[in-house]
């Protein structure tokens, strides 16, 4: 299949777990149409004692993807001092994850980190719907003048309230995003607000339909073996569906 849209496209498993899983994930995927893949290699987990990532170790995974697939690749950028490794392997996108965007710090370490460099950075919404902190976010990155694009994600925001979502999608923040930034593409993050897969379609219909700019999923070849959210990641099969229903493949 290939991608017909100019939607951005961004599939690929929660986390690198094995050279195995890797590569069997970006082959369904690139026969999906998917052209960009993603796996975190430093897990931001809630508790201790969970699985945390492979570390540096899956740079070599996810660099034979890009070889063997013509893939690009991204991974999370936790902190700054992996800055240096992710730079060095050639990571076509660095994403900054909610937990992160939230530290106007972190974010300014960061960026520092990234000055001046050849990298696309992806920049998910805080964990709280702050609004001017996310944009705060990307500006930092901006003032760094990095070389490659800025795009900014939308996964849903932390509530005490439980919904049916994991993470509660406020579509007027993006959309908010969208009027101040006109020029800055705005893409979604179905599976982060879903926590459940068969929520994941539904959702990330209702970003295309507000148009936004493109859809960031999480796709493992095994999901219900997946060391972490297991519950929400779709096969690279039923991405390839979801991108038939949605028309971004023909
Ligand atoms: C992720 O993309 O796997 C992730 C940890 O996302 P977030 O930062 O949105 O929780
Ligand atoms: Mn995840």
């Amino acid at each position: 299949m290939k991608l017909t849209s100019d939607k951005i496209i961004v599939c690929g498993p929660c986390s690198a777990e094995t050279r195995e899983q890797v590569l069997r994930t970006a082959e369904g995927l690139a026969a999906a149409g998917v052209g960009c893949f993603r796996a975190g290699l430093w897990k931001p987990r809630t508790r201790p004692g969970c699985f945390e990532g492979v570390g540096a170790e899956g740079l070599e995974w996810m660099t034979e993807v890009r070889r063997t697939y013509g893939m690009r690749i991204a991974t999370e950028l936790n902190t700054a001092r992996n800055a240096e490794l992710l730079l060095k392997a050639g990571m076509d996108i660095a994403w900054i994850g909610a937990r992160t965007s939230t530290n106007p710090f972190d974010v300014q370490d960061i960026a520092n980190a990234l000055r001046g460099c050849q990298i696309d950075v992806y920049i998910k919404n805080p964990i709280a719907p702050d609004s001017a902190l996310w944009l705060g976010a990307i500006e930092r990155i901006e003032r760094a003048g990095i070389k490659g694009r800025i795009v900014a994600i939308h996964r849903g925001f932390c509530s005490w309230e439980k919904d049916v979502f994991r993470n509660s999608p406020i579509w007027s923040v993006p959309l908010w995003l969208k009027e101040q930034r006109p020029d800055l593409p705005v893409v979604c993050d179905p599976s982060h607000i879903a926590g459940k897969a068969h929520l994941v379609p539904m959702v990330a219909g209702m970003a295309l339909s507000l148009g936004l700019d493109g859809l960031f999923i999480e796709s493992h070849c095994n999901p219900s073996a997946a060391l972490s959210d297991a519950a929400q990641q779709l096969t690279p099969e039923e991405i390839g569906h979801l991108f038939q229903t949605l028309k971004l493949t023909e």
